[in-house]
């Protein structure tokens, strides 16, 4: 039902008419909610409050008692998106921040003379480009920057594949090319021994 898991797992509160908060668990005879609200399980819970309106009296049903119709989608909506607006509030507020990234390691697209362009940690970043990738192992990754200049397409990771020693300086590397993902943790070259 919720978003995320353990120990961080959110979900829509509902607010009964009474004011409690219902919890994790509804009962069949618990009446509908006035509003919604995001919390976790880890206790943390969002201060605001979504209100929902109140369940359409007298749709019509189908066959097997199902409620259908305008009135009834429209509620059913209105529910769907007091949900949407509880997983804003517990991604933006709560889960984002726990995640730690930091501004300064991600490619942010801002302007400057010529245009559209990322920067890294405040300084912009040039086609060609050698940046640091922070791989799972923990491990960085030299790779070449490469980007097409269109704000709605990823910038390329180029990296530059091993040779042999006797190889060196008599042929070219060859390279894998990959988009960077939006949530890539970068860093600028740091100096090597
Ligand atoms: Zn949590």
């Amino acid at each position: 039902m919720g978003w995320g898991h353990e120990p961080h797992e959110g979900w829509a509160d509902e607010k009964l008419p009474d004011g409690r908060w219902l919890g994790p668990t509804r009962r069949g005879d618990d009446p509908d909610a006035v509003a919604y609200r995001a919390v976790c399980s880890c206790g943390w819970r969002s201060e605001r409050e979504h209100e929902v309106p109140p369940r359409p009296a007298d749709v019509p049903r189908g066959e097997r008692g199902v409620p259908y119709g305008p009135a009834y989608d429209a509620w059913i909506a209105a529910l769907e998106a007091a949900d949407g607006a509880c997983w804003e509030d517990w991604n933006a507020e709560h889960f984002e921040p726990l995640l730690g990234y930091e501004p300064h390691t991600q490619l942010i697209l801002g302007r400057s003379d010529g245009g559209a362009r990322h920067f890294l940690d405040g300084r912009p970043v040039r086609a060609g480009s050698a940046l640091e990738l922070l791989l799972a192992d923990g491990t960085w990754l030299r790779v070449r920057y490469e980007w097409s200049w269109q704000p709605d397409r990823a910038p390329t990771a180029y990296a530059a594949l091993g040779l042999p020693k006797p190889a060196e300086g008599l042929v070219d590397p060859s390279l894998v090319s990959f988009e960077l993902p939006a949530r890539a943790v970068l860093r600028w070259p740091q100096e090597r021994p």
